[in-house]
């Protein structure tokens, strides 16, 4: 029906080189420092003549540039760096924001261009100028970049931090889509993002939990920050620490996103799945100082970084209508607002069946969504009705979900 034309994306991956040698450390630096040289001498060339044209800078500033012992592929990189440099301070000065000379104070690091260098299994191979010549850098990869190393395509970086050198290399990675499995059956894992817990997935194995205490804390701690510097009109603090704020959220929402697709991993033909946003919008509504403690940013953030990393990875990811997954009864199904008691527990009226809400919130949405899976998205009529989540183990046609581990002998009962 389909034929494959093979997309590609851009993506670029930051790896760490392995304790390098006193001789090869000596060399990293030394080379950094005259690729610092040959950018601020094209730069300063590039200021004087008033240019930003590539050939321009070339033709004046190559030969110097190599003089400095630079091999040739490192000064093309080198002027690529500055044409890069003088065109975004252009740019700037067009503007009209009031830009001063830019200087290359801290060093650029390496730029190492596709000739220079190779990615021999998990060993960066390093041109050192002369032919035939090369510094073999192995390098920290993680288990699940191994595979993406035969991607590599492209100009890369070196650059160091504190002692630490890495190497920042492009991919270009297939994105032709794939499902893992196929014909098996699907292993659903409910997500339920909140705000006492970040998420939790009931999984197989276990439960998979992400407190969010310490989100709360720390969004509390910057509000009461951002408070007093506002009483003392330093706007320009309050939006630093904004920006702090949304870098930690995103790192936190990187780390918890491969995680989730990690944990997908783990089993045969997985989905992962979750409400669609509208519902947690809704449920954090309540009060403003509930909505603080995680904004609907974040979730959305998290969700995207979901869906990005699990593409890749061919893990299917689904969403459901989020009503009721909160107050259904994952045994028979009752739905009633009554079955929440309280923030954090989930008791049936009709059949008494107990547990964690987030754990219950989980499983239901793993029903939803393989009811998704089954029928194809359903419409919003089918929706409105109570109840509407099968039971969890009735009907699925042999698709298992997963229950909360203390009361899996009831689920059992009830299939
Ligand atoms: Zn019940």
């Amino acid at each position: 029906m389909c034929h494959n034309t093979i997309m590609h994306r851009a993506e670029t991956v930051v790896l760490k080189l392995r304790s390098p040698s006193k001789a090869k450390r000596a060399w990293l630096d030394q080379t950094a420092e005259r690729f610092r040289q040959g950018v601020q001498l094209g730069l300063d060339f590039a200021l004087s003549a008033k240019t930003s044209n590539r050939g321009k800078i070339h033709a004046a500033t190559y030969p110097k540039v190599r003089a400095l012992g630079l091999p040739s592929d490192y000064c093309r990189m080198a002027i690529n760096q500055v044409v890069q440099l003088v065109r975004s301070h252009f740019g700037l000065r067009k503007g009209k924001r009031k830009v001063g000379k830019p200087t290359v104070v801290r060093s650029q690091g390496i730029g190492l261009g596709v000739n220079a260098y190779r990615v021999v299994g998990t060993t960066l191979r390093v041109s050192t100028g002369q032919k035939g010549q090369y510094l073999w850098f192995p390098l920290s990869v993680p288990p699940q970049w191994r595979d993406r190393l035969q991607y590599v395509q492209g100009d890369a970086r070196l650059f160091k931090r504190g002692h630490d050198w890495f190497v920042m290399l492009p991919l270009k990675v297939p994105t032709t889509p794939t499902v893992r499995g196929g014909n098996g059956e699907p292993t659903v894992i409910g997500v339920d993002l909140g705000i006492v817990r970040l998420a939790t997935a009931k999984h197989p194995k276990g439960v998979f939990v992400v407190n969010g205490k310490p989100i709360r804390h720390r969004r509390e701690r910057f509000a009461s920050l951002r408070q007093r510097l506002q009483r003392h009109r330093r706007t320009d603090r309050v939006r630093a620490m904004g920006d702090r704020e949304r870098r930690w959220m995103t790192y936190l929402n990187h780390k918890v996103s491969r995680q989730l697709v990690d944990l997908a991993l783990r089993y045969p033909n997985p989905v992962l799945a979750f409400e669609r946003l509208d519902g947690i919008r809704d449920r954090v509504r309540g009060s403003k100082k509930f909505n603080r403690m995680v904004s609907s940013w974040a979730f959305r953030q998290l969700v995207d970084f979901v869906l990005y990393k699990a593409e890749r990875a061919g893990v299917r990811v689904v969403f459901v209508d989020p009503r009721k997954t909160s107050q259904t009864c994952p045994k028979c199904g009752h739905a009633s607002r009554a079955n929440r008691p309280e923030q954090s527990h989930f008791r049936c009226v009709a059949c008494g069946y107990q547990g964690n809400a987030d754990v219950v919130a989980s499983l239901n949405i793993a029903a939803a969504a393989l009811d998704v899976l089954r029928q194809g998205p359903p419409d919003t009529a089918r929706l409105g009705q109570p109840g509407q989540a099968p039971p969890v183990g009735e009907g699925l046609d042999g698709v298992k979900v997963w229950a909360s581990a203390h009361t899996d002998s009831n689920l059992a009962s009830s299939a």
